[in-house]
């Protein structure tokens, strides 16, 4: 069978997508309407934010950092010496703490000879969230693995009793060896073995929105790859920081991430 058709079956077998959802919180997303007299290009905090239709309404989607604080945010635009502002209003939300035990403490404390790759990631990590390409994006996102999701985006995380960063992604148990497919397409922009998320891919979907999955098995994608949506990438594991087989899915917008269930349900 030819892999397109094989691919277009797979589609069909794929639960639905849905468009993106607001949610005006820290690790949420704000939709905010664009009208005719709107210039093409706003910016958040000087990264520029992905303008698309809604339910066929031009919009603008902004991610919202975890760390961002409650009260009155804007985007903004400057065109024809004129400078444009939007205002949305953000609220707060309280993110649980989680204690996670992992038996291979390493992952939790490195040794100081681990330092300098574990930089060296972090550097390219940070690059690829901040990814930027210009074109048309599919916002109708599909879920890359049907699963259990544990809905542990936002929340602090201690490690064997040591406090580390909050949770970036969502977290979908899934056996050893589950295809990951594509939520929407774009092109591969990193991969490789990391000492914390394991095999990990990042795949840019256009405009700042990025995908990274973590700790899988398997590869099935080359750097600078065109991946259609669908596709499938990898498939799940348990590489790096885990306590089991799972798939981790990060979602960035405008340089930070996001719950990924407003893509999905
Ligand atoms: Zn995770």
């Amino acid at each position: 069978m030819r892999p397109a058709l094989l691919i277009l079956m797979l589609l069909y077998l794929l639960p639905a997508g849905a468009q993106p959802r607001q949610l005006l919180v820290p690790g949420g997303i704000a939709v905010i309407e664009l009208g005719s007299d709107d210039p093409a290009e706003y910016r958040f905090r000087g990264k520029p934010v992905l303008v698309t239709k809604i339910a066929g309404v031009p919009s603008a989607l902004v991610g919202l950092p975890l760390s961002l604080k409650p009260g009155e945010h804007y985007i903004e635009a400057r065109a024809s010496d004129k400078i444009h502002k939007k205002f949305f209003e953000v609220g707060g939300k309280k993110y649980t703490t989680q204690h996670i035990t992992i038996t291979d403490d390493r992952k939790v404390n490195p040794y100081a000879s681990d330092m300098e790759r574990i930089l060296a990631e972090k550097a390219r990590k940070q690059k690829a969230r901040n990814h930027y390409s210009k074109g048309a994006v599919d916002v109708d996102f599909l879920s890359p693995v049907s699963g259990v999701r544990s809905g542990s985006f936002g929340r602090r995380r201690v490690f064997n009793g040591q406090p580390r960063r909050p949770h970036s992604g969502m977290d979908i148990a899934a056996a050893t060896g589950t295809p990951i497919v594509n939520p929407s397409a774009g092109t591969v922009i990193e991969l490789g073995d990391f000492f914390f998320s394991g095999n990990l891919v990042y795949i840019d979907h256009g405009q700042g929105l990025i995908s990274m999955f973590a700790h899988l098995s398997e590869i099935d994608v080359k750097l600078g790859e065109r991946v259609v949506k669908g596709q499938v990438v990898g498939k799940v594991g348990a590489t790096g920081r885990v306590t089991g087989p799972h798939l981790h899915w990060s979602l960035g917008l405008n340089g930070t991430w996001i719950d990924p269930a407003l893509f999905i349900e």
